[in-house]
């Protein structure tokens, strides 16, 4: 019996704890010697996900000395070329794992481990987890020369904390590394949205823009509204700190009604595996469709998102007839600057005059089962759970065109779209692809797979899509240098790479006959070989480049040159 209680005396403890973790406060240094100033911060909405570190400029330059922020060992270095680019993680004994991405290069002991390996497995891109502890790296030590490789756009360092057995991701932030902010967020819209078809907003049965105005302190107040029944609420909002210019995001959001706290969300931790819900966090119709990115401060059926620190009624109201409501949404930044947004509702059961109607359409989507639809030579399968809710698809085929809907509804999985291609020659089957098509009717490559009379992918964007051919080969030129050149004073061998229509699927390089590491960096193009790298023993060499692109043409370039040792 008294197991029992205690069991769940223990129970109760350890959720209030999670609730409130204290993450050690002097643990952790700043990875860097200059102050922090952050081009990005934790939890921040991207495109697609959530920002899962601190962004920290480096002056606009590339190779700041990056430091090992506790004492730990080199646990995983994963090279690849977007994401993170060049990425070091290191475990400490305390239970957290310190990553640092976007490298130019790592200090000499891990660079020369890892070149060994790349010369090893033929690979530039690569992943290693190192065993036994073997790169060891002090508090303080400098691991790595602060980059832009990756999928990063000016020089920065990307900054994580995890924890190491769950993996889940926390805001640097809290562990007391310290950054300058005195300025408050800002709420720059607000939407109102009404969340059935009984509910309804200035006489509207549609998601509202209201206006906004400043009012004392830089505080703000909405238009006064009419509502009735189950509405919801979203703001956009961006934060700037210190001296960066840069449009940040915001650490926490509170939605009071009359006072009372309807619903919060704050950035503090998540798992990997929530990211795909930022879009039902936010707006993703207005996003896609008006480039602008609404938070709700409600929650949909189905997100599962853990950022929602507390949720009455899953953060809508419901506004009765003849009833006025003070609602008020403040946004605050991890300093504790605010920004406050008023929003006085008076309920009124009104006439609507304005209602959208769905388009009814053959292809109606059950969300809780699997969706198959065939029409033409496509067929397009959604497994269950697809969607977050159902619809009726438009689907449609136009001069070889397909519309798998429209982009602007957000997908929480991958779905299966397949041409029958049997009506195609040989010749063409060899050279098609799958492309998207953006507004603009610009095609891009995505991840065919070919059959003998089908091909398909596996995306998770609706849109238009087509079939489309490459028959050219990719281009290879030499990069600042020429054919039969002397280049003993050179330290470095470049080249330019290019396939303008399905794309670079890889590349290998040699020196007389032998594999060199050849870095790619897809943003400029160049494929980059350290001289440095080996000893030249007579002074004639052939160098020899192919290059594949994603339908499999190939491109063999050759040139000769000159070098003592
Ligand atoms: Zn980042």
């Amino acid at each position: 019996m008294k197991k029992w209680i205690l069991i769940v005396v223990l129970t109760a403890t350890s959720l209030c704890f999670s609730q409130s973790k204290k993450y050690p406060t002097h643990y952790f240094r700043n990875p860097l010697d200059i102050p922090l100033v952050l081009s990005g911060t934790f939890g921040e909405l991207r495109s697609n996900h959530f920002h899962s570190g601190i962004d920290i400029k480096t002056q606009g330059v590339e190779g700041l000395k990056v430091r090992a922020s506790a004492d730990g060992y080199v646990a995983r270095i994963k090279i690849s070329h977007w994401g993170y680019g060049k990425a070091l993680y290191i475990k400490h004994p305390n239970g957290y794992t310190t990553v640092y991405a976007h490298l130019k290069k790592f200090n000499p002991q891990i660079e020369k481990y890892v070149k060994k390996q790349q010369y090893k497995k033929e690979s530039f891109e690569i992943q290693l987890f190192p065993k036994g502890k073997k790169l060891r790296v002090k508090k303080g030590e400098v691991i790595a020369y602060s980059g832009n490789t990756g999928g990063s756009f000016a020089p920065h360092l990307h900054f994580e904390i995890r924890d190491s057995k769950t993996e889940k991701i926390i805001n640097p932030l809290l562990f007391g590394i310290d950054i300058k902010d005195s300025k408050r967020p800002q709420i720059t819209a607000l939407v109102v949205y009404p969340l059935d078809e009984n509910a309804q907003v200035n006489q509207t049965n549609v998601p509202l823009q209201i206006p906004i105005r400043k009012r004392n302190e830089g505080n703000l107040v909405a238009d006064k509204i009419t509502a009735y029944g189950k509405i919801g609420l979203g703001i956009t909002s961006f934060d700037r700190l210190g001296k960066a210019w840069n449009k940040n995001g915001i650490y926490q959001l509170t939605q009071k009604v009359n006072g009372v706290v309807n619903h919060k969300f704050t950035s503090r931790t998540f798992a990997f595996n929530e990211t795909r819900y930022i879009n039902l966090l936010i707006d993703y119709n207005r996003f896609k469709g008006l480039k602008q990115r609404v938070q709700k401060t409600y929650i949909p059926p189905l997100n599962k998102l853990s950022m929602y620190t507390v949720t009455n009624n899953d953060g809508t109201i419901t506004v009765g007839d003849g009833t006025s409501y003070n609602v008020s949404v403040e946004v605050s930044d991890i300093k504790g600057n605010k920004t406050k947004l008023t929003i006085p509702i008076q309920g009124k059961k009104d006439t609507v005059l304005v209602r959208k109607e769905p388009k009814i359409t053959p292809y109606y989507a059950d969300y809780k089962v699997f969706n198959k639809f065939s029409l033409e030579n496509i067929t397009v399968a959604f497994p269950k759970y697809t969607f977050y809710k159902d619809y009726y698809l438009d689907l449609q085929v136009n001069d070889g065109i397909v519309k798998v809907h429209n982009e602007t509804v957000p997908l929480h999985k991958n779905y299966t779209l397949t041409f029958n291609t049997s009506h195609l020659s040989e010749k063409q089957k060899k050279y098609l692809y799958i492309a998207n098509l953006n507004n603009k009717g610009t095609k891009s490559y995505v991840k065919t797979v070919k059959k003998k009379n089908k091909c398909y992918t596996s995306t998770r964007y609706l849109g238009n899509y087509t079939l489309a051919y490459d028959s050219i080969p990719p281009e290879i030129t030499l990069y600042r240098s020429r054919n039969k050149q002397w280049m003993t004073k050179f330290s470095k061998l470049r080249l330019k790479i290019k396939d303008s229509i399905s794309g670079i699927k890889k590349y290998r390089g040699t020196i007389d006959g032998k594999w060199i590491l050849m870095e790619y960096d897809p943003k400029t193009t160049v494929l980059t070989y350290n001289f440095s790298d080996k000893k030249f023993k007579k002074t004639k060499h052939t160098l020899e480049v192919v290059v594949e692109d994603n339908v499999g043409n190939t491109k063999t370039f050759r040139s000769i040159f000159y070098r003592k040792k």
